[in-house]
This record gives C-alpha cells, structure tokens and sequence, in this order.
C-alpha cells in the first residue's frame, strides 16, 4: 500500500516537474524569439537611418558638384527606403509605440521623396532628413530598450530554467532513491516473510500429518470399540481385540491373558502370531507389570529383569499391559516385540496402545458383568441350577418342540425326604450344603439337553426332552440312586444319607399344558411320599388325580 502510494506520488512529482521544466523552457524560447525579433527590427532601422545618411551624402556631393546621377541615386535609395517602410510596419505591428513612430516615419521618408522628385530640388533636405534621423533615433532608442529587456528577461528564464531543471533533477532522484529504498526493504521484507512462511507451511504439514495419523488412530480405535459392542461374550470379543492390536503394531505377537475364577491362576484366552514361550496358566506374582499394576516393558539397557511366565528362554523384547476395570484387575495383554522396528511403532504408538487395553479391559469386564448378571437372572445363586423362572419358559418351548416333532419329555418333580430334620438338627448352613450337593449329583447325570431347576426350597424340577416313559424311569432311579450315595461332609462330621422321592410326569400323556404336567408330577411325588419316600412314582392323567398340595 505504502510502495503503491509513494510510486503514485513519484509519477506525479516527476510528471509535474516536467511539466514545470517544460514551462520554463517555452518561455525562454517565447523570449529568445523576441530578441530575435527585436534584433531583426535593430537591424532595419540601421538599415534605414544609413540609408538617410547615404542620402544626405549623396545629396551634400550633388549639391556640391550638380551631378545629375547623385540626385538620381539619393531619390532611389528614398524610394528604396519608402518601400522598406512596409517592411518595418509589418515588423512593429506588435507593438503601438512603434507602430505608431513607424507610420510618422513613413510620412517623413514620404516627403523627403516628394521633396527630392521635386524638380526644383538642388539642396539638401535638411529638415526631412532630420526627421526621419530622429524618427529613427527614437524607435532604435525604444528597441534597444526593448531588446536589454527581453535579454535581462532571457537571462532570468534561463537561470529559473537551469535552477528549476537542477531541482527537478534533484527531487527526481530523491524520489526514485525513496522508491528503491521501499523497494529494498520490501524485497528484504518479503525474504523474511518466504522464510517464515515456509517455516510455517513446514509445522503446518508436520501438524497436519499429526491430525491425520491421530484421526486413524482414533477410526481404528472407534471401530474396535464399535466390534466389540456386538459381542455378547468376553470369548467372542477375545478375537476382534487381538485384531486390532495385531494392526496397531504389525509384525508384533502376543496374548491376552485373564486370571482365573480361583484368582490364583494366569490363563491364555487369545494370542495372535504364536507368542513364543509364554506359559499358559501360571501364578499371579509371575508377571512383573501385573504385581506392579502398571505397563512394563522388558527391554535390553532399560528395565533387564525378566518376568516369570515363560517355558523357554525368556525374550529380549516384550509389554506386559495389566487390564483393570471397575476396581478389578482382570488380567493383562502381552506383547512380543521381535525387532527394533515393532518396538518403534510400540514406542511412537503407546498412547493408543493404552487407550486400546483400556478399551479391551473394560470391554471383558462388561460383558463379565452382563454373563454374572444374565446368569443371576436365570440361575439360583445356591445350587447353581436353573431357577423357576426360567424353567416356566424352557418348559413351555420344550413342550413346543417336542409336539413338532411328534415326541415325547419327561418332567420330574424331586423333593429331599426328611430335609427339615437336617436344618434342625444340623443347622441351616448344613442344609445348603446339601442343597449344592444334590444339585451337583444331578449336574453330573444329566444330558447337556436336560433341564434343572430348583422349584423352591428343597424341591427340584427336572425336564427330559426326546425321552420314552420307559426311559425316563430309568433315568429317575439313576437320580435317587445318585442321591442316596452322596456323602455329606459338614465341617468335617459325615451327615446321615439322604434320600429324594420322584413323580415322574410324561408329555403328552398325563396333561396337555405345563402347568398341569407340573402339578400330575407333584402329585406322584405326593404319592411316593406317602407310599414311604425314597422312591420313583410314574403320575396318572389329570383327570384321575384328587386334588394335592406340593409336600
Ligand atoms: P418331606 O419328606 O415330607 O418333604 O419333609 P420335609 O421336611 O423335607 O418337608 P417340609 O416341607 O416340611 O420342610 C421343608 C424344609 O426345607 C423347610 C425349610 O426350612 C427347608 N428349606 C427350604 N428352603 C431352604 C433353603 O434354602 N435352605 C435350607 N437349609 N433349608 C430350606
Ligand atoms: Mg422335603
Ligand atoms: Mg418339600
């Protein structure tokens, strides 16, 4: 803007100098003409007033010698000068005085020239002669004056020319000196401003290249948390965290280890690339980053001691992560870095490869949570079994399934005998041990397609699917059997045997709907109570059955 302004004020400057200079230059011309003009003028009346004075010589010698030719010669140079007259005018008509004087002085040389045609002229004319000799003397006077003007006037313009020319110059180059000065220190300027904004352009790229890395970074991290949300078990999550730190640090390998139900133990769920070495199931205390609680990494020349969860020689380079989430230590991930190039990207990428465990830590401990929490939903937090709740349901899509396929179940209703004696006399802690013993007992010769529940207090339910009536009572003097063997232990004292009565319930058969198969099975267990308990009572069809309480 500055340079725009000064070089506008530069043109202008020297634009109007030239101007001035151009002004002063055409008046000294203007004045140089008028010298000229006024010299031409000299010149004429020089011409004119030696004329006159030929005149009077020639007419002093004819006066003297009375030849004819002098008289002849003096009247042509009048004539000639009467002629010249209309030069003079025309030379003087920019000028009045002289205009005037000229046209006295053409009257004057008129009558010298009438006077010497007169034949009777033989003297000179003085008087004529003197006129005109004045007439002239005056108008030389007057243009002399003239011309010392126009020459003081010539000298003068040629000074302020010169004066004006050398300041002009001046100003000029003082103007195009400022110029190049802005000039200099713009281009001085602008080489300063290149270098910083390559600087900047350079931090520019650097951050740029940070925010796009970043920016993968943060996809990669919002897709595995986006995987792992669909995964409704910690075991199917194992596989897509795996994944995604495989991609994190490529050429890595390792594992994601959890502790144990027992919390005493270290096992492999996952691994990626065959990690070499590392122990599957070994004691807490064995890794270091683990009984630190905190990230260790193992590498030559910075932290030497080894962990313990390896079977061979242990490696040069790995990451023990700890997971921990909600205020439980779940495990840990480890890391195998085989060469100086993993332990790099492991280095440069070691906040995302936290934000990644975090991820993973609180992903397992989620869906821990939902598997304890869905399994509290549907299971007896004592036995472990079933509970009622969900047997209801299973019963109803179990009856389904079987009359689409044309099939049969079995349902058994089981009740401890005698089990109030126990809590009485053992106590009711004594009581639930029995409970779990019972339940463990079924567990163990149950079908993986058979249901077990507990129905409330000491009383089981048990659903068979594709099972004959022949079968089934088979199976339910397998289960007493079972449960008159069991030896129970209460702090230390073997308790007395127990045993369990049984009504067997078949569908279809005995009733069409669950409720009523539940309630012909409680009334054979009724009946076995009452035939003496310990013992396996096949149900009648409803509607031979009176009405029963449960025992
Ligand atoms: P029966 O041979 O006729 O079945 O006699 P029983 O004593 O087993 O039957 P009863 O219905 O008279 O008593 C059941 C007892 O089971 C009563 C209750 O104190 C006990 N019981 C119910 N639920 C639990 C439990 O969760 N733990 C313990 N320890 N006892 C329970
Ligand atoms: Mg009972
Ligand atoms: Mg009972």
């Amino acid at each position: 803007m500055i340079l725009t302004i000064s070089a506008l004020t530069a043109v202008a400057s020297i634009c109007a100098g030239g101007l001035v200079v151009y002004a002063r230059t055409q008046h000294l011309i203007e004045t140089r003409n008028l010298m000229d003009h006024s010299q031409t003028i000299l010149t004429a009346l020089q011409t004119t007033a030696q004329r006159i004075e030929r005149i009077d010589d020639t007419m002093q010698l004819y006066q003297a010698a009375g030849d004819p030719d002098r008289l002849q010669s003096a009247r042509s140079t009048a004539a000639t000068t009467d002629v010249s007259m209309l030069r003079l005018q025309e030379l003087v008509q920019d000028n009045p005085s002289q205009t005037r004087h000229t046209h006295e002085l053409t009257k004057a040389v008129q009558s010298l020239v009438k006077e010497l045609n007169d034949t009777a002229t033989r003297t000179v004319p003085e008087r004529s002669l003197l006129e005109c000799r004045n007439i002239v003397n005056i108008m030389q006077e007057e243009e002399r004056r003239l011309f010392r003007q126009r020459s003081d006037e010539s000298q003068n313009s040629l000074s302020r020319s010169l004066l004006s020319g050398a300041g002009y110059s001046s100003f000029s180059m003082l103007v195009v000196g400022l110029l190049f000065a802005f000039l200099f220190r713009d281009a001085l300027n602008q080489r300063s401003f290149e270098a910083k904004l390559s600087e900047a352009n350079a931090t520019l790229e650097e951050t740029v290249e940070k925010l796009r890395q970043r920016a993968a970074e943060e996809a990669m991290l919002t897709n595995a948390h986006e995987e792992i949300q669909l995964c409704v078990s910690a075991k199917q999550a194992y596989p897509s965290i795996l994944r995604h730190l495989e991609m994190l640090l490529p050429g890595s390998s390792g594992a994601i280890l959890t502790i144990n139900n027992s919390r005493r133990m270290v096992e492999i769920m996952a691994t990626w690339n065959h990690p070499e070495q590392l122990a599957d199931g070994f004691e807490l205390d064995a890794c270091c980053g683990l009984r630190a609680g905190r990230t260790r990494w193992r590498k030559p020349g910075v932290s030497e001691v080894h962990c313990k969860h390896f079977t061979g020689n242990p490696p040069e380079n790995y990451l023990c992560l700890p997971m921990a989430a909600y205020g439980e230590t779940l495990g840990f991930i480890y890391i195998h870095c085989p060469d100086q190039t993993v332990a790099a990207i492991a280095q440069q990428r070691m906040t995302l490869l936290h934000d990644m465990v975090e991820l993973a830590s609180i992903s397992i401990a989620s869906l821990n949570l939902r598997a304890k929490l869905e399994n509290q939903s549907i299971r007896d937090p004592l036995t472990g079994l079933f509970n009622r709740h969900f047997m209801e349901i299973a019963l109803e899509r179990e009856m389904h399934r079987v009359m689409r396929r044309n099939s049969s179940l079995a349902l058994f209703m089981i009740d401890v005998d005698h089990f109030k004696n126990f809590n009485d006399t053992f106590g009711h802690e004594a009581g639930d041990a029995i409970l779990r013993d019972v339940a463990d007992s079924f567990r163990q010769v149950i079908r993986s397609e058979d249901i077990v529940c507990r129905y409330g207090g000491e009383e089981f339910i048990m659903i068979l699917p594709e099972i004959t009536q022949e079968i089934a009572l088979e199976r339910a003097e397998i289960i007493r059997k079972r449960v008159a063997g069991i030896r129970v232990h209460y702090r230390g004292e073997l308790l007395r045997s127990i045993s369990v009565s049984i009504g067997v319930g078949m569908f279809p058969g005995v009733a069409t709907n669950g409720n009523d198969l539940i309630r012909t099975a409680d009334l054979a267990l009724y009946r076995a109570k009452a035939m003496g308990r310990d013992q396996v009572q096949l149900a009648e069809p409803i509607e031979s059955q009176v009405p029963s309480t449960a025992s």
